[in-house]
């Protein structure tokens, strides 16, 4: 029943993505933190997903997946301007304690050793829960980074920059997108680590203003010290919609996720807040950076 009802609020908010404007009148759009779950393909099928992304005029994206290969699927419907990561979800049940699983390591091989796919990630360490920063499985996916030299989008859940810095200073030829900017630290709090860590790219992927859109306003302006942070780091800066629904509820197995039908919303945000920047900055945070981090044209 719950389903029935997603469906029809999704199919009704369809119409509003197209309203919002063809990618006519938008400019182009990297979306580095997209997710196509399987929950998500309950209610649309990949070719949607895509459909919705280039009526935004998304231009380049990267996906991670639970399953892990359902970022294949987002990747055939769209083409080569979407790059797939691997998560350690290599299957949907493993969502909460892969880092017990030790044929993580084996799968996430196999799928590098495939060439499909781009990098590692979205990996999720989070503080209380899980896994210690020494966890063999952890070790082993920054490993396989280093081995394939392939980017890793990581998410770290911590009230201190400190926890992901022994990370980032210990791999240095990792190049790691840092998922919402670690969560909930300040400007402060993150300025040590970027100049420390020069393979760190703050990544501010949020899915409004309320869910890790800690560095804007409601009116989009931006809060005290996030302007000069993104300028000292402009080139390492990039920003995605995160699609995914009520995530706070963490793993809502019981009913699809509907993320995709608020993507007109979750993007929108982001340009907004990019528009406290000159032209040329605006670029690289909308555009260009993305492209860089991946090594695409
Ligand atoms: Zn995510």
């Amino acid at each position: 029943m719950k389903n029935a009802i997603l469906i029809l609020t999704f199919s009704l908010l369809l119409p509003a993505c197209s309203m919002f404007g063809s990618s006519n009148n938008l400019t182009p759009f990297s979306d580095i933190h997209l997710h196509f779950n399987w929950d998500h393909e309950e209610l649309l099928s990949a070719k949607e997903a895509v459909d919705i992304l280039k009526k935004h005029n998304v231009v380049f994206a990267s996906v991670s997946s639970v399953p892990s290969h359902y970022a294949l699927k987002l990747k055939k419907a769209a083409g080569d301007w979407i790059v797939p990561l691997i998560t350690p979800y290599y299957h949907a049940g493993n969502r909460m304690n892969w880092y017990f699983d030790k044929k993580v390591v084996t799968e996430v091989r196999k799928m590098l050793e495939s060439g499909e796919y781009a990098g590692i990630g979205e990996v999720h360490l989070i503080a209380g829960i899980g896994p210690r920063r020494d966890n063999p499985v952890f070790v082993g996916l920054l490993d396989l980074a280093k081995e394939f030299k392939v980017p890793f989008l990581i998410h770290t859940d911590a009230s201190t920059a400190d926890y992901f810095l022994s990370i980032c200073s210990k791999y240095p030829q990792i190049r790691f997108l840092w998922a919402h900017a670690g969560g909930v630290l300040s400007p402060a709090q993150l300025e040590p680590l970027m100049h420390a860590c020069p393979n760190v790219w703050l990544d501010l992927a949020a899915r409004d203003p309320w869910h890790y859109g800690f560095f804007a306003y409601k009116d989009y302006t931006l809060i005290e010290g996030w302007k000069e942070l993104i300028i000292k780091y402009q080139d390492r800066v990039v920003t995605g919609t995160d699609p995914v629904w009520n995530a706070q509820e963490m793993y809502r197995w019981y009913e699809a996720d509907e993320g995709w039908a608020h993507y007109t919303k979750f993007q929108n945000f982001h340009r907004q807040w990019m528009k406290n920047f000159p032209a040329d900055i605006e670029k690289k945070l909308r555009l260009t950076n993305a492209k860089r981090f991946f090594n695409v044209k």
